[in-house]
């Protein structure tokens, strides 16, 4: 028989706001949640100066041009310790058996005790760079995925950063912020922010680089965040920093032609 399930709500609504949908699920953790969706005026945030760009690193979810980095994925290494442990207890129990159940069950709730902690992560982050700044320079996740490499591609994965990306995308448009997405394929992590100077390649294991023309010394994914807000501004202003079918990805690489500098 299914325990029928009592919901006592005690948290107030926004005034003025009416529950529309009242939606309960269960994950396969066997945990239970109501979601109730309402209907709300949401007021933008006053204005302000900041502005930031953003990449996505692969030994930091997120670096700014500011230079801070955010969220090192080795936070979750424990989590995914156990879960291998867990993992491989599963695999020797007996098909069918209740210690199989339990081993099953153990498995999904660390999964989703992964998953919660990367959503509360990529929350408070989306939210404090959208108080922060008035304008959010990205590159698209199109542009990421172009980047076809093993370890990017699962460090894009683990991040959630089409989610980060979606978070920043409604919660600017909530605040009254811009989110300039940067969709056309641009060599943020090969041009030096400080002179415009593009490099013929930078192998990905490469994390400082110094510049050959003016002699800067770059942190590779800082360096990336920095070109990211300055061609961001450029678009937002209108202008075009990055010219349609100017910049195409090859099999072996890429191929830059003529990208004007900024
Ligand atoms: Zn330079």
């Amino acid at each position: 028989m299914e325990t029928p399930l009592h919901i006592h709500w005690s948290r107030p609504l926004p005034d003025g706001a009416q529950p529309t949908t009242v939606t309960v699920s269960r994950d396969t953790a066997g945990r239970y949640f109501i979601s109730i969706l309402v209907e709300d005026e949401i007021a933008p945030l006053p204005a302000t100066v900041g502005q930031v760009g953003i990449d996505l690193g692969l030994h930091d979810v997120v670096v700014l041009d500011s230079g801070e980095k955010v969220g090192n994925p080795r936070f979750f290494t424990q989590d995914e310790k156990r879960l291998a442990k867990a993992q491989r207890r599963l695999a020797k129990k007996k098909l069918g058996s209740k210690n199989r159940d339990k081993a099953r069950r153990k498995v999904a709730r660390i999964h989703a005790h992964i998953a919660d902690r990367r959503t509360d992560f990529l929350h408070q982050l989306s939210t404090r760079l959208i108080r922060e700044n008035q304008t959010i320079c990205v590159e698209s996740l199109q542009v990421k995925a172009m980047v076809k490499h093993p370890t990017l591609a699962k460090a894009i994965h683990d991040v959630g950063w089409g989610e980060f990306v979606r978070q920043l995308e409604y919660k600017a448009a909530w605040y009254g912020r811009t989110l300039v997405k940067i969709d056309k394929w641009y060599p943020s992590s090969k041009r030096c922010s400080a002179c415009g100077h593009i490099l013929d390649s930078l192998t990905l294991d490469s994390r400082r680089w110094t510049c050959p023309e003016c002699g800067r010394v770059h942190d590779r994914d800082v360096n990336a965040a920095q070109n990211i807000l300055a061609v961001g501004l450029t678009v937002s202003a209108g202008g075009e920093a990055v010219r349609p079918g100017r910049v195409r990805p090859t099999p072996a690489g890429f191929r830059e032609a003529g990208i004007p500098r900024l």
